[in-house]
């Protein structure tokens, strides 16, 4: 049996720039055990030589190679529709690097794709050119669909925001990379080799993650780290394959996350006193409990 893993960043492995209890012994489990894996965000403002270095500094060490940003999705996805072709980008280092290192020129004379990602820094005059480009007709991508970002004072407009600014002036709307598109996972599964009926997909949100691995045919595991919670849960019309506390709880069990296989070793099966999936179950709405 090969097992592999995409996880999810923000929510599941850190929190507010600190490391979940937990993680590293997760990452150990995937490095001891030969498990491929890729560490997914939506973020696309750095690059991933960018987020390894921070993720060292919370005591998680993850290779550049393994970690999957919409950026890199979208630098993967455009790629693999044209070779080398032209965009105008609004966005940062991890956007810009990644195109670049695909092999794309950008430029804000009639580029085929302008490209929208995420800053910190939105200009007048690049969201100017951006909207002036579409409405000649250039093809409109966006890298994430994320309305909103968290910040210690509050929330920050993000780049679904922008997109929707551009859209209402432009009457177009883009085509969104990243989670919950499938295609986040599709491109990162291709780039470590990895099947999909074989996968996991670990996150912490039910619109983004467990939608997306659904939907690319990975099995999911929802960590409570995150922003769901159990009423939250219930609402969806899907479902996790498995819920659980934190990452802590798949650390010791990499090999056999479901508990499906007996006697796997490293596995640790979590057996019928499995209280978070068991609530998970009985969490659903208008199922009267017996
Ligand atoms: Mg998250």
């Amino acid at each position: 049996m090969t097992i592999s893993y995409l996880t999810d960043m923000d929510g599941v492995l850190i929190r507010e720039g600190e490391m979940i209890p937990g993680a590293d012994r997760f990452l150990r489990g995937l490095r001891d055990n030969d498990i491929e894996f890729m560490v997914l965000t939506n973020n696309s403002i750095h690059t991933p030589r960018d987020l390894s270095a921070r993720l060292r500094t919370t005591g998680l060490d993850i290779e550049p190679e393994r970690i999957w940003t919409s950026a890199t999705a979208t630098a993967y996805f455009l790629s693999s529709q044209v070779k080398e072709g032209t965009a105008y980008v609004v966005g940062e280092s991890g956007l810009t690097t990644g195109l670049h290192e695909a092999g794309w020129v950008l430029t804000d004379v009639d580029p085929e794709y302008v490209v929208l990602g995420e800053t910190r820094t939105y200009s007048f005059e690049a969201i100017t050119t951006a909207i002036r480009l579409i409405s000649r007709g250039a093809k409109f991508i966006c890298t994430n669909p994320d309305v909103t970002g968290p910040a210690p004072e509050g929330i920050l407009p993000a780049t679904g925001s922008v997109a929707a600014l551009i859209t209402a002036a432009t009457d177009q709307h883009p085509y969104f990379i990243g989670k919950p598109n499938p295609i986040m996972m599709r491109s990162a599964l291709n780039t470590i080799g990895a099947h999909s009926e074989n996968t996991v997909m670990i996150g912490d949100r039910m619109d983004t993650d467990v939608k997306a691995g659904l939907e690319a045919g990975l099995k999911t595991v929802l960590v409570r780290t995150g922003i769901s919670n159990d009423a939250v849960i219930s609402k969806y019309p899907y479902r996790p394959t498995r819920i659980v506390e934190s990452i802590a709880d798949v650390a010791d069990s990499v090999l056999d996350p479901f508990g499906e296989h007996e006697g796997v070793t490293g596995a640790t099966a979590p057996g019928g006193a499995d209280a978070p999936e068991a609530s998970g179950h009985g969490a659903d709405p208008g199922v009267p409990e017996n």
